[in-house]
This record gives C-alpha cells, sequence and structure tokens, in this order.
C-alpha cells in the first residue's frame, strides 16, 4: 500500500507561501463557532502532493491504462477530442435561463440530438432530460403509467420482466408505483413466450425487455411479445443500454418496442463509472410524445426553442432544465463525427469482437448459451473450474487483476451460475483482444496446475485480497492520525 498523505508529512514542510493574515475574527465571528486549537493538516511540499496524487491515480484501473471487458457496462474509450470541444468556453459558460436568441447553437445540439436519436431508434419523440438508464426507466415507466392513466386503467399496475433483468429494472418498476411480476427465460437464454402468456392479463402494464439481453443474445421473438402485449392494450418498453449491439441495424421501435431507454453514457461515448455523469434519455412512439417531461426543443422558422406546448399532457419534470447538457453533447459530437455509416461499423465490430473471444475461449470455460451468436458481450461461466478444483469465479475474476486487466462483470445475471459477462466493446484491437484471450487461458492452466495462486490472488495489485466478510462486520473507513 501507498502511504497516506498524513505519514508522509513532517513539521515544518510548506507547499505554499501566503500573505500574512491581517483579517482579525474575534469581532465577526461569534466565540463558539471559532476553532478552539490550530487544525491538524499534514505538513507537505508541493512535489510531495503531487507524487502521492499522481501514485494513488496509477493504483486504480481505467481503459487508458489497459482493457477493461466490464460486462454491460460497456467500457470503451472514448476520443478525447470530445472531452476538448465540451470544455469550450462557448458551451461551458452558458446558463440555462440565457434567452433563446443568444442560445441557438446549445438548442441545435439538443434538437438535433433529439432528431438523431429517433432517427437511430425508429421512434417519434425523445426527451433528454433523465440523467442515468435508470433514470430513463423510471421516465418511461412514468410515461406508461400517464398512458394508462389517460384512457382510466387504474388496475394496470403490474410490469412484467424477465429473469436476465438488470437490477435497475424491478428497481424502477417499483419506484414509478407498478408492481413486477418475474417471468423466465427459455433454455436459449431468450424470453419463455409461453410463459410470458401465461402471466399476460388484464392488469398488464407493460413488459420490460432488454435487447441484446443481458445473456448477449438477440431476442429474436420480440414481434410475437409485441402481439401478446399490445392485445391487452400494455406497452413494451426496451432496456437499450446495449445498444452500441444494434446501431443503424435494428430500429427498436420498427419491431414492436413503444418505449425505450439509451444509455448515452455507454453507447455513445462518454466516460462513465463512479456514479457518473451519465443521460439516459428516452424515445417513444407518436402518441406518447405528449406524456414526455416538458419542455422538449424544437425548430420553426429557422430557430431552435423551447417548447413547453405539451405541459398539460406532460408528466412533469424529472430533472432541472434539460438533462446532462455536456453529456448530451457528447453524444451530439460522436454522432456527427460517426454518421450512419460508422454507427453500424460501431456495433458491428462490437459484435465482431465479442464472438471472436468467446470462440477462442469455449474450449477453456463453460459458454452456456450458445445455439445462436452473441451480440456484443458472452457470458462465460467457471462451473468446470469449480466443479474440478475448487476454483470459484470469483478467484478467476481476482487473478485477471494480476494480468493488468479490469475483470469482466461477475455473477451476473443471476441464471448463470459463476458468471463472467464479457464485453470487448468496439475501441479494442485484436492484438488487445489476443492478449486477453491468452490471459484467460493461462489462467484455465493455472487452476489446473496451481490452483492455490488463483486462491490467494490478486497478488501484483496494490490491495491484495480483500475479506469482505470483515469488512462488513468490522467496517472501518476512518484513517486515525
Ligand atoms: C447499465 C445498465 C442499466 C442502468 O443504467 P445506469 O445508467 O447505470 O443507471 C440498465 N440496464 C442495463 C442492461 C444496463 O447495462
Amino acid at each position: 500500500m501507498a502511504k497516506t498523505i498524513f505519514e508522509i508529512q513532517s513539521e515544518g514542510r510548506r507547499g505554499y507561501t501566503l500573505p500574512k493574515n491581517d483579517v482579525t475574527t474575534e469581532n465577526h465571528i461569534p466565540k463558539k463557532f471559532q476553532r478552539a486549537e490550530e487544525i491538524k493538516l499534514p505538513q507537505v511540499s508541493e512535489l510531495d502532493v503531487m507524487r502521492h496524487f499522481m501514485k494513488l491515480s496509477q493504483m486504480n484501473h481505467c481503459i487508458e491504462k489497459g482493457f477493461y471487458p466490464l460486462g454491460s457496462c460497456t467500457m470503451k474509450y472514448n476520443p478525447k477530442l470530445n472531452e476538448t470541444l465540451v470544455r469550450n468556453t462557448a458551451f461551458n459558460n452558458l446558463h440555462p435561463f440565457q434567452s433563446e436568441s443568444t442560445t441557438q447553437g446549445a438548442l441545435e445540439v439538443m434538437y438535433e440530438l433529439q432528431k438523431d436519436l429517433a432517427e437511430i431508434s425508429g421512434f417519434a419523440g425523445v426527451t433528454l432530460q433523465p440523467v442515468a438508464g435508470a433514470h430513463g426507466e423510471f421516465t418511461g415507466l412514468k410515461v406508461m403509467k400517464a398512458y394508462h392513466n389517460s384512457k382510466g386503467h387504474s388496475n394496470k399496475r403490474k410490469i412484467i420482466l424477465p429473469d436476465s433483468a438488470h437490477g435497475t429494472n424491478p428497481a424502477s418498476v417499483v419506484l414509478a408505483g407498478f408492481e413486477v411480476v418475474e417471468i423466465k427465460s427459455n433454455d436459449k437464454g431468450l424470453v419463455d413466450v409461453e410463459d410470458l402468456r401465461s402471466h399476460v392479463d388484464e392488469n398488464t402494464a407493460g413488459f420490460m425487455l432488454t435487447n441484446p439481453n443481458t445473456l448477449g443474445l438477440f431476442e429474436t421473438q420480440v414481434e410475437e411479445i409485441a402481439e401478446i402485449i399490445h392485445s391487452v392494450d400494455g406497452l413494451m418498453y426496451m432496456d437499450g443500454a446495449n445498444f452500441n449491439a444494434i446501431l443503424g441495424i435494428v430500429k427498436p421501435g420498427k419491431i414492436g418496442f413503444d418505449i425505450m431507454h439509451y444509455n448515452l453514457h455507454k453507447t455513445f461515448a462518454t466516460p462513465h463509472g463512479g456514479g457518473g455523469p451519465g443521460s439516459g434519455p428516452i424515445g417513444v412512439r407518436e402518441d406518447l410524445v405528449r406524456f414526455l417531461p416538458a419542455p422538449i426543443i424544437a425548430k420553426k422558422d429557422n430557430k431552435y426553442f423551447i417548447d413547453n406546448s405539451h405541459e398539460i399532457t406532460s408528466l412533469g419534470k424529472v430533472h432541472p432544465f434539460f438533462g446532462n447538457f455536456a453529456v448530451n453533447l457528447r453524444a451530439y459530437i460522436y454522432i456527427k463525427m460517426l454518421g450512419a455509416e460508422g454507427l453500424i461499423r460501431v456495433s458491428k465490430n462490437a459484435v465482431i469482437n465479442a464472438n471472436y473471444m468467446q470462440k477462442k475461449l469455449e474450449k477453456y470455460y463453460s459458454i452456456p448459451y450458445k445455439d445462436q451468436y452473441c451480440m456484443h458481450e458472452f457470458v462465460a461461466s467457471g462451473e468446470w473450474q469449480k466443479e474440478k478444483y475448487g476454483i470459484k469465479t470469483l478467484d478467476i475474476a481476482k487473478r485477471i487483476l494480476d494480468k493488468g486487466y479490469h475483470a469482466p462483470t461477475i455473477y451476473f445475471p443471476l441464471i448463470v451460475s459463476e458468471a463472467m459477462m464479457i464485453e470487448p466493446t468496439e475501441t479494442e484491437s485484436m492484438e488487445t483482444l489476443d492478449d486477453f484471450i491468452s490471459a484467460m487461458i493461462e489462467i484455465a492452466k493455472e487452476c489446473e496446475e496451481n490452483p492455490d495462486l488463483l486462491k490467494n490472488a490478486p497478488l501484483n495489485t496494490p490491495v491484495k485480497r480483500v475479506d469482505d466478510t470483515l469488512a462488513v462486520r468490522q467496517l472501518n473507513v476512518k484513517f486515525e492520525w
């Protein structure tokens, strides 16, 4: 472990010189608020501070440091040009209360992005307000609620979702005031349509589906499912977090979905992690546009304006102003830079990379669902290693850290035992994929030849194997000095 800043300090060392304090606090600040004794700050030089924080930054993994195959999260490389443009003062000095005449450029960005997202997904209208995927889900479900309320269907309280769903789906359902009905996946890893049919009735408000699903498989029965759901006037919701697999190839709005959210921070190039910032716009079919959060950005006579005309039917606001403008701007730049052809290439590369890796690893790790090609990610399982050598997927994931990579998502989706969800993303070269494949094959051999190595891994990282159980029982996050 690197030393803390408190441990490297030395009495009297300074990293600054300030003019002598000539303000007396005595007469202005009541006694009880005045500091009784000197604050104990670490005493360090500027160089100490620089080295300390540089060292800390290198202890963490990031995409600029190495491959990051964290399934479902799409940890791809995001062009730095986006970052430079977003930091332009023409954008970041804007204020949301500025008049329309002085913000035409920013309004154009939002208008164009709404339009592009609608075009890419086949929907009629888009709101940019939600600021995360889960927030998009919540907003989409509120649209469903507004739709059913407008028809006086107060009985429609049930949202059906498959057992492969991301954890945010059931959470959003509950937050939006619905009830969760979970159905099974079939032995191919897709929605079990018969099980679905048996759960659909007049109380069904809608169905939520991730496509491609969290097993990395394309759900081929969407049209049949949509027919079943629409027959009881339910709505079809698509979790679009995995959209980077089908950009420009499948338009969800044209195959039976009525509402969908986009994870701009996964699909459209925004660095993410650590809880944000993100953006989770939603797209909806024509008759649902009036329920979207107001305002929408519109255009008339070659001028862009903030359109509140559907305010009465709108479900209300889900975020101040226009959502996460800087993230939306990155997505706009990304889409305009790639164009239609480029977006299709993104998806093709994402899918080819995942299939290449799955094929190369299938002799070494169990791949439970491989009746069809995977899309942008695949789910392997450590069940062979567990059965033969008592090695858990957790051990394998820890050993991957030793090889200089971020681990894949593990133990999700829940329907695969010892799951390892691997998403190479479209931005990685064949050499990087090959290096990772070699590392995974090496690990499979280590399971056989040196299982203790895995059980004690990681051995090369700044933080070694932590005792999760002890950490929960004796939580200690305070450094005493
Ligand atoms: C990431 C993800 C979400 C949630 O998105 P957030 O932006 O993290 O809230 C929902 N569904 C799936 C399938 C995801 O991968």
